[in-house]
């Protein structure tokens, strides 16, 4: 049975006269808006229905009479919190079926099924990933971000299998093109793409052509303001050639995201950095995955040759470093085997200070992370208020010689 007939079978036959449905979102922090939940809203109003959603746990909306109750779930590492929200719906007074979704779900769903006996929708339901978001249903959530950005894919999976990575898992099948047509509001300026891999499909021209012809070209404007389509998971720098970088360049691409999550991959990096420039593009940025099997050496280094690609060549790079926490984890306090606790939480603290980005400006860079490997783990193993307040740390070099004077002694 698909996925969509089977939500129609328990809707319509065992859900009889299901009118009011439930939308949950657990408490988490999320940058981005439940994009699962928003198109669910759009299938269910266009049956007729009354939808609602909520943010957390309220008795209150609780004990109201609900026919069905879905529940997103995004990483593993919340799972305390999602676990306590499906246990509170799951005592609603109306005895409403739960349906639980979404990345956590998925990849635990056994362990959520046995603990909690709900039932969870494994991946997508593919029909209704084709639907419109309701951007209503948000409107007036003030920490989600892309208030002004319609969401979609125009791909869906991924043609690697990366292991640290919940793609190919969750959405086994790479999907080449999906039209973006019923994927954008008229009211939004930007576009936000969230294709884990879209330079894999063969029909990237195809992509484009739809992009242009839906007012993405580069230079587009609504009124006087300018338009943005953003490719939000970055792109594959093994697939970076001349001929789609010329395609991604007729965009009103910005910034253009490229991934950096392995040091063997520095050259075809820097490669593809360059060609973005030849084509016009200087404004870059990267995720740079950490603490997965990397070393805090090759981390600086990834991190260092953005800063210099930038100084070099007039570049403005932007990188988000992202700790890797392992597919199956509860919480965030896995170790990778080349680091240690002190070194993470020592990048944590130099982040929070960052804001979680690393900007294109060397002499900030030297600042915060060190001049060179030795010294960025000099810092990143000192205790948080030295991190924090460096006029409380002593100067790598003082520190060096005061070592070479007590070997000496
Ligand atoms: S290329 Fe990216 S999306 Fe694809 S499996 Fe690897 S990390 Fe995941």
């Amino acid at each position: 049975m698909s996925n969509i007939i089977h939500i129609k079978h328990m809707y319509f036959n065992k859900v009889i006269n299901s009118k009011r449905i439930l939308l949950i979102e657990p408490d988490y922090k999320a940058t981005y808006p439940p994009l699962g939940l928003m198109k669910l809203s759009t299938f269910h109003k266009r049956a007729g229905d009354e939808v609602h959603f909520l943010k957390g746990t309220s008795s209150g909306v609780r004990d109201q009479h609900w026919d069905l109750i879905y529940i997103s779930t995004l990483f593993t590492f919340q799972w305390k919190k999602t676990l306590d929200t499906i246990q509170f719906y799951k005592n609603n007074k109306s005895k409403a079926p739960i349906i639980v979704g979404g990345v956590l779900a998925s990849l635990l769903k056994n362990e959520i099924e046995e603990i909690t006996g709900v039932e969870v929708h494994f991946g997508l339901y593919d029909e209704i990933d084709r639907l419109t978001p309701d951007y209503s249903l948000i409107e007036d959530i003030k920490e989600y971000s892309l208030h002004d950005a319609s969401i979609g894919y125009m791909t869906r999976g991924c043609i690697n299998k990366c292991k640290f990575c919940a793609v190919p898992k969750i959405e086994p099948n790479f999907i080449n093109y999906i039209p973006l047509e019923n994927q954008l509001s008229k009211d939004k300026k930007d576009l936000v793409l969230f294709d884990n891999n879209v330079l894999a499909s063969d029909e990237f021209p195809r992509i484009v052509r739809d992009l242009i012809g839906n007012n993405f070209n580069k230079g587009a404007r609504v009124g006087k303001r300018q338009r943005f389509v953003d490719f939000n998971q970055g792109i594959d720098a093994r697939l970076i050639n001349d001929e789609n970088m010329a395609l991604l360049s007729s965009l009103a691409l910005r910034p253009l995201r490229i991934a950096f999550d392995d040091i063997k991959l520095e050259n075809i990096y820097a490669k593809a950095v360059m060609l973005a420039k030849r084509y016009g593009i200087t404004h870059l940025s990267n995720y740079i995955l950490y603490n997965y099997l990397d070393t805090p050496e090759d981390f600086y280094r990834r991190l260092r040759i953005n800063v210099e690609l930038n100084e070099q060549h007039g570049l403005s790079i932007f990188s988000f470093p992202m700790k890797y926490v392992p597919l199956d984890s509860f919480d965030r306090k896995y170790v990778g085997i080349n680091w240690t606790p002190q070194q993470l939480r020592g990048i944590q603290c130099i982040l929070h200070a960052t804001h979680g980005v690393v900007g294109p400006k060397l002499k900030f860079f030297n600042a915060a992370f060190g001049n060179h490997e030795d010294e960025f783990k000099y810092i990143i193993e000192q205790p948080e208020e030295s991190i924090f307040y460096r006029n409380n740390l002593l100067p790598y070099d003082e520190y060096i010689n005061r070592l070479n004077i007590s070997t000496c002694v």
